[in-house]
């Protein structure tokens, strides 16, 4: 591919800040198509709320993303190719609805899908073959000579890139955008924070569920991690999510104080013996969902190639996040000239909660 790209470029190079869905999605779509891709990432791991917590080998959790629905046919189509790869597979897993002590069948049962052996599995197949620098923050972006140069936390920089994309949770946006434009934008969406606890039995939990979505509680959904397909179910693993309401009141307290707390609800809504784990960990996610729907996929400042994607852009969720950084794609690809695959009607996605 030769074209002319803003900084005199002769070939696209796209910095992507993120490697979650979005980001590794929009990585992926470019690099299939010759662009020059550089994905940066502040972790260590791939995926990032759509991760998978190891506490040994027989011990993982998805702590974050428990799982997805597909709605949209393009995305649809994207899912059975993974199912065929081994890479995603259906949860069939009993899933409730409980209000006080009583537990309901959920009357809306979509197919549920989750990565093998982990939620992670999804991101490291899209990050395959891509160039990622992980370990690398990302603190500032600046414009030189018509083109983009981005500056690490250590000081590093790297560029000229033709094209950014920025694919963070909208707060990370904000601090990342300054003064530009978009951050009036970024800055009115919220994104609400969630405790999860995980926390693994040596003998199996008697629940006739394997998740649910609680009420009239601290938690707001639990989930048997060991019966998602591939997992190791020589322990009971279990995650459990805490109401956004009420991770935002406790946002600031003792870990400690919160495993108990989380961990006091779950046995009033299945037994006494899930009071003596053999592991008990605690991830306070800061940014988790947006209360907002929104449906704009990506913003775009087309003349100088700056692109912010994410899930909130796009009704979040895992799916959300996928036609976001498809989109963001197609913002680049646009903007070199390139046809980008023609707009399709996209079906937002569809929050299950408890009702
Ligand atoms: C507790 C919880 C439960 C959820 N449950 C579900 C569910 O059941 N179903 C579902 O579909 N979705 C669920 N979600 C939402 C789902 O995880 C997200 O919609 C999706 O993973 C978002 O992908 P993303 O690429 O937009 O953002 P992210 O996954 O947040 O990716 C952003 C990436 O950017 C990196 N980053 C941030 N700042 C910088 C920087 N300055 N420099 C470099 N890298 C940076 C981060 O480390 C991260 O890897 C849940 C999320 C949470 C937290």
């Amino acid at each position: 591919m030769a074209v002319k790209c803003p900084g005199g470029l002769l070939n696209p190079r796209v910095a992507v800040i993120g490697a979650g869905m979005s980001g590794l999605i929009g990585a992926r779509t470019l690099a299939e198509l010759g662009c020059e891709v550089t994905v940066f990432e502040k972790s260590r791991g791939l995926g990032g709320r759509a991760a998978t917590r190891r506490a040994d080998p027989a011990l993982s959790f998805d702590h974050g993303a428990q799982y997805f629905t597909a709605r949209d046919p393009h995305f649809i189509q994207h899912v059975a190719t993974w199912i065929e790869q081994g890479i995603v597979a259906e949860w069939t897993g009993r899933i409730v609805r409980i209000e006080g002590t009583m537990a309901w069948p959920k009357i809306e049962q979509p197919r549920r899908y989750v990565g093998v052996p982990g939620m992670t599995a999804i991101a490291q197949h899209l990050a395959a073959d891509l160039h990622i620098r992980r370990d690398t923050r990302i603190v500032r972006l600046n414009r030189v000579d018509e083109a983009w140069q981005v500056t690490d936390a250590a000081g590093q920089v790297y560029g000229p890139f033709s094209h950014v994309i920025m694919s963070l949770p909208s707060p990370q946006a904000t601090d990342l955008l300054v003064d530009h434009a978009f951050a009036a934008e970024t800055r009115a969406i919220p994104m609400t924070p969630c405790w999860a606890v995980m926390a693994a039995f040596e003998r199996r939990i008697e629940a006739a569920w394997d998740g649910a979505f609680v009420h009239g509680s601290p938690l707001a959904w639990v989930a048997r991690n060991n019966s998602k397909p591939g997992r190791d179910s020589s322990n009971d693993c279990w995650v459990l999510h805490a109401s956004p309401d009420w991770s935002a009141v406790h946002l600031d307290d003792d870990r400690d104080a919160v495993k108990a707390t989380l961990l006091g609800a779950f046995a009033e809504i299945t037994a006494p013996s899930v009071l003596s784990p053999i592991h008990l960990d605690a991830h306070r996610w800061l940014y988790s969902a947006t209360p907002l729907v929104l449906d704009r996929l990506a913003l775009s400042d087309g003349g100088r190639g700056l692109i912010v994607c994410g899930d909130w852009l796009a009704g979040g969720r895992i799916e959300g996040a996928f036609h976001s950084g498809v989109a963001a794609a197609n913002c680049v690809l646009r903007h070199i000239g390139i046809p980008s695959e023609k707009q399709r009607p996209i079906r937002k996605p569809v929050r299950e909660n408890g009702s």
